[in-house]
Parts: structure tokens; sequence; C-alpha cells
């Protein structure tokens, strides 16, 4: 028996050459080979977030809340920040702002709807906003928000902009220099395609800039750059440097992952998931099930959000382990038992997503939905096929 598929919003598959870094006797983090893979990676991270040459990677030990967490460098208490809601990871955001006292304005969309640049674009003449927040896929709902448009309006505003790309980095397309993005941060088991341990984010000069003049102090210590920076810039300079100890093999197994992702090309990886997710979505609507988002224009790539059919066997999603794969239920509490989750993000290819529509069918039909066996993936075929 083969193990199963992992087609779940993080962790996803990851790469044979990227498991053999986990699995390599742990160096010392001052060792120079070390060093010198660390520096690599950070380089490289620039490149995969197009985010140009002055701008400030961490690499940091913590899970992506953490990376999340780090907006606390750029809020001073009563500075105000625009929310943009599409859902639980967003909510999650508004509440970090508060913590660290910030009065956070939060502009919601209905679940399975986002928010558009122009309704931004109107918030930000009701305040004066230090910051604006977007989630770039928000994976309790599957949707895609329009960062570009929205990184314009708060830039016209005045305002930084801190997107959180746990479920989109290396995946979805993102300028970052281009676009305006103060901080895009993720985690390296979603599409970056490394096991959980990594909280990564490119902060721009801006963001940088907001940090080194601030009056007050940064109210967590783990999170602050002033802990950080000298150590990031020490790594990349392949200096020896120690403030908390590095997870040594996952920032090895990163070096190897943002390798692979830059010998694709970033056009190319974008232009992959968009194909693959196409596919996908098109194989779950020849099966006639819904699917979260209100419209295909704002839907993610990175995962599909089918619904369910009325009457379904709860059964479903094991009848799909059954079949070699595993999918993710619900995470939106308002709409938690309606829908389920298929990754395809990273190291996915055709494979993969035939495999995974193959066992939705299947298990749909144990699952006392009739549907013509193949009608899905022949759809998705014709998709990748083209
Ligand atoms: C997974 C995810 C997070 C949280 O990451 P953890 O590693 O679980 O802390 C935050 N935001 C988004 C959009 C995510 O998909």
């Amino acid at each position: 028996m083969s193990r199963p598929l992992l087609m779940i919003p993080g962790p996803i598959e990851f790469t044979d050459e990227v498991m053999v870094e986990m699995s390599r006797p742990s160096p010392s983090h001052v060792d120079a080979a070390f060093i010198a893979v660390f520096s690599q990676a950070l380089k490289d991270m620039r490149h995969v977030w197009l985010s140009g040459g002055d701008s400030q990677p961490f690499i940091l030990a913590g899970s992506g809340t953490l990376a999340m967490d780090s907006v606390v460098n750029i809020i001073e208490p009563g500075d105000r920040a625009l929310v943009i809601d599409t859902g639980y990871f967003s909510q999650r955001m508004a509440a970090i702002c508060r913590h660290y006292g910030a009065e956070a304005d939060v502009l919601s969309a209905a679940p399975g709807d986002t928010v558009s640049a122009a309704q931004v674009a109107v918030q930000l003449q009701q305040a004066d906003y230090d910051l604006v927040t977007v989630t770039h896929v928000d994976t309790s709902t599957g949707v895609l928000t329009d960062v570009q448009g929205i990184a314009a309006a708060a830039k016209a505003a005045g305002a930084l902009v801190v997107v959180d790309g746990v479920c989109a980095t290396a995946a979805e397309e993102l300028r970052q220099q281009d676009w305006g993005v103060d901080i895009y941060l993720t985690a390296s088991q979603k599409a970056v395609g490394v096991p959980p341990g990594l909280a990564l984010l490119v902060a721009s000069p801006d963001a940088m800039n907001k940090w080194r003049q601030r009056s007050t102090p940064v109210a967590s210590y783990y999170s602050d750059w002033a802990n950080w920076l000298p150590i990031m810039e020490a790594y990349e300079e392949k200096r020896v440097s120690y403030f908390g100890t590095p997870a040594v093999n996952l920032v090895m197994a990163l070096a190897v992952s943002l390798r692979q992702i830059l010998a694709e090309g970033m056009d190319e990886v974008f232009a992959r998931h968009r194909r693959l997710s196409d596919a996908v979505k098109a194989g779950i609507q020849a099966m006639d099930l819904g699917q979260v988002p209100t419209s295909h224009a704002h839907a993610a790539h990175t995962l599909t959000c089918p619904r369910y059919p009325a009457n379904l066997d709860p059964a479903f999603l094991g009848h799909v382990r059954a079949n070699g794969v595993i999918l993710a239920g619900g995470l939106h509490p308002v709409i938690k038992s309606e829908y389920f989750r298929i990754g395809h993000m990273g190291a996915v290819g055709r494979r993969d997503i035939l495999t995974a529509l193959g066992a939705v069918e299947s298990g749909l039909r144990l699952s006392g939905y009739a549907i013509e066996p193949g009608i899905g993936l022949a759809a998705a075929q014709a998709v990748l096929d083209e």
C-alpha cells in the first residue's frame, strides 16, 4: 500500500529533495557551510517574493502565526489599522493588531465574497490609517483578494500594507516591490514547500523605516526586529551570530525548496497553479457541486472549496481517505459543515489533481451522491490538455 496523498491547504506534499535535507545530521548553527546555506535562502527569498534588492527577509523558527505576529514591529499604541476581512485568518490579524494596541477597523466580506479595491479606497477616506492588512488567500473560504489594487489604494492614502500570504506565497502572483507591499509573510508548510516550523517574511524599506522611527518599544520580545535584523544581516554576509537557535534542518530544506521554485521560474509557477486550479474547479463543477467563493474571478488557485451536495453521508471524507487522498473539512465557523477543501499548491502536478478528483468522485458515490463515474475527471483533463 502506498502512503496517502496529502491534499490539504498545508502541510502539503514536499519534494524528495526537501525531505532528504530534513534527514541530514543537524549542523551547528555557526558552521560555515550552514551559514552559506542560510545566506542563499535569504537572497533567494527576495526573488521568490519579487521584493527588490533593498528589502529585508526574515527566517524565524515558528509557525505562520508568528510571521503574522511580526506586525508588532510596525504598530505603535494608538495606530489605526484597516483589516480587510475575508475569513478566519483575517480575524486573527485583527486580533493581533488589537493585542498590540492598534485600533482595528474591519471591512468584512460575507463568507465566499471578497472586498474590492474600490471599497477599500472609500473606507480609506473615512479615517487616517497607518496600516492596511489583507489576507491574500483566505484558507477558510478559498477567496483570493486583489492585493495589487488594494495596495495601490493604501499607498495613495499613505498607509503601510501587510499581506498574509500564508496560503499564497510562491503560488499566487504577487510582486512585492512593484505592487508596493510592505510586509509579505508566509509559513514554510504551505506553497513554499517545507515542513511546518518556519515563519517567513520580507519587509520593504518603508516597513523597516517605520520600525526604526518608532518612539515606543516593540511589545514582543521574540518578534522584535532589534533582535533579528542583526542576525539576518550577519547570516547574509556570512558572519557568525546568535540570538535564538535557527531550525537548522528546516532552513536547509528551505534553501532547497526555494532553489526548486526559482528553477521553475516565478511566472511559470504562478501559471501552473492557475492551470491546475482551473482543472480542479472544472472537475468539481462537472460533478455539479457548488463552491464557497461566489465568483470564479476571486477564487484562489491554491485550494478549492467545494460545497457538499444535500444529504451527503458525513463519512465522505473518510471514503476519500480510504481511496488514498487526505482532504480537509471546512474551517470558516459560519459555514464549517457545508464544504470541504482540496489543497493544490507547491510541488503539485497533473498526477495529484487527477488522483484527488478520482477519489472525490468515488467518495461522493459511496456517500449517496449519484454521479456518472469519470465526469469530473473528464472535465479536468479537458482543461489540462488544452
Ligand atoms: C495556515 C495559515 C495561517 C496560520 O499559519 P500557522 O502556521 O498555522 O500558524 C495564517 N494565515 C493563513 C492565510 C493561513 O493559510
